[in-house]
């Protein structure tokens, strides 16, 4: 194969017109503002996840609650099995339940079938809190979603939350809003209102791999009550006492922000962001729930631990500051919060960050983001495989940092990758997970196969296209350790 790449390939990587707005090189563009926190253009083959993922993503991580997905069994795909989220009580979470939807109730209408399953379901397994999804095809057809829920709510006296979130309605945020929007139905109608106010809730965390748990501990060591956390462990009972807490913290803003802006309104509880992502993060963090609190005893806890801790961490990423200094990162992440995070923790590790982009940023973040980059990094709102292809060649990316649906694009185009998305099975957050990034990281880049893909183990000049051809990167790991 030549090393050039054709020019039906260049022509493939183009970039359709309605998608110029969406991107700008920080130097290049510096007048111009990015389009963002809009529709997917028509045609472009967004990477974004459906208002239904969207959802299922925020809802999923309550343990004890039933996930029921009125629509074709297709939509029920997302399961437990593409998530880290661990529990400490209830496994039910684990479980995903379909109504199946076939040819004939598309014509004749889901409602009765719905109505079903939800019976059945309650007879084999006695919940107190089912959650109903809407599909594309339940949108299309117009079950009531509602009426039936309440019916049921009513026949068995527990509480059955319709989420709103046909797949074509909107983006993926439209998603987390309704999942939003069903959390809050829970505090509006069984809310624990106690008489004194204590704590903080956590909201945006999703304990992949125990995150949350790690977060705890340290909140917990600095002195702080965490009265309820969504949707990461959660339960009913925990969701139900948060009306209480004197303050949010949200940490996946993208997901998490219109309800806390909702409780804000309701409860009176103002909000704070946060980042457990990095060590900058993670010490900027904790003296913002400190100083939030206005607890003087706290704000000491929190200066002794973090100067414990990060020289700790920081003494074990060395090594690797060594190992990953020069390379270049593309990142295409779900929240425009997080890739904020995740510039300033390669550019600990010494490595430039070339691309950035998110599926749901807002301007605010993108302002945030081209502040942070280099001039001449490409940012990029909403994008596609090919625009990421593109942007990965032009600015010679060593690594890709994504969710599930790049690792594939990132493998064929001949590029490491890291996982920074629910399906990861070791925390990420925390000190802890500033290791296991940056091991992570040293992994996958400074991986053998790379050079054995460009031919510089073999001497043979070839490079592997992502429109020609898949490898298997653990097929070639083991290849050459024999
Ligand atoms: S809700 Fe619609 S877009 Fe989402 S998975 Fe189902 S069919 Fe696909």
């Amino acid at each position: 194969m030549s090393k050039m790449m054709s020019e039906e390939m260049k022509a493939n990587l183009a970039m359709i017109e309605e998608r110029k707005d969406f991107i700008v090189c920080n130097k290049e563009d510096k007048d111009k503002k990015i389009k963002c926190d809009a529709h997917s253009a028509a045609g472009a083959v967004s990477q974004r996840a459906c208002v239904y993922c969207g959802a299922r993503v925020v809802l999923n991580p309550i343990t004890d609650a039933v996930h029921l997905v009125h629509g074709p069994i297709g939509c029920a795909s997302y399961t437990f099995d593409i998530r880290g989220s661990l529990s400490s009580g209830s496994e039910e979470y684990r479980n995903s339940y379909s109504t199946d939807l076939r040819e004939h109730d598309i014509i004749f209408g889901g409602e009765r079938k719905l109505t079903a399953a939800i019976d059945e379901i309650v007879e084999a397994k006695k919940p107190k809190l089912i959650f109903v999804y809407s599909t594309c095809v339940v949108g299309v057809i117009g079950d009531d979603l509602k009426a039936v829920c309440k019916a049921a709510e009513e026949k068995y006296g527990i509480r059955i939350i319709p989420v709103e979130s046909s797949g074509f309605v909107g983006s993926k945020s439209a998603g987390y809003k309704a999942a939003g929007d069903a959390i809050l139905k829970i505090l509006e109608l069984d809310g624990n209102k106690k008489e004194e106010k204590y704590g903080i809730n956590f909201l945006g965390d999703f304990n992949l791999a125990g995150e949350m748990w790690i977060i705890k501990s340290y909140l917990e060591h600095i002195g702080v009550d965490v009265v309820s956390h969504f949707s990461g462990d959660s339960d009913y009972e925990k969701i139900k006492n948060a009306p209480n807490a004197i303050m949010n913290v949200v940490q996946c803003a993208g997901s998490m922000t219109s309800l806390a802006k909702k409780m804000e309104d309701k409860y009176e509880i103002p909000f704070t962001k946060v980042s457990f992502f990095g060590l900058e993060d993670i010490r900027v963090s904790l003296r913002s729930i400190a100083y939030s609190l206005g607890d003087f005893d706290m704000i000491t806890k929190v200066e002794e631990f973090v100067k414990v801790k990060e020289k700790e961490t920081d003494e074990k990423l060395e090594y690797y500051r060594k190992r990953l200094a020069g390379k270049k990162v593309a990142i295409y992440v779900g929240g425009g919060f997080k890739a904020i995070s995740l510039i300033k923790q390669f550019r600990d590790l010494g490595i430039t960050p070339v691309m950035v982009g998110s599926q749901t940023g807002r301007p605010e973040e993108y302002d945030t983001i081209r502040k942070l980059a280099d001039e001449d990094t490409v940012i990029l709102d909403d994008a596609n495989p090919s625009e990421l292809e593109k942007f990965m060649r032009e600015k010679g990316a060593d690594i890709l940092v994504g969710g599930v649906k790049e690792r594939p694009l990132a493998y064929k185009l001949g590029v490491a990758f890291v996982d920074h998305n629910h399906a990861r099975k070791h925390p990420l957050a925390g000190y802890e997970g500033c290791i296991n990034f940056a091991k992570e990281v040293d992994l996958t880049v400074n991986s053998p196969v790379w050079g054995i893909i460009k031919g510089e183990r073999h001497g043979v000049e070839h490079e592997l296209s992502g429109s020609i051809r898949s490898l298997d990167l653990e097929e070639q790991v083991i290849a050459n350790e024999k």
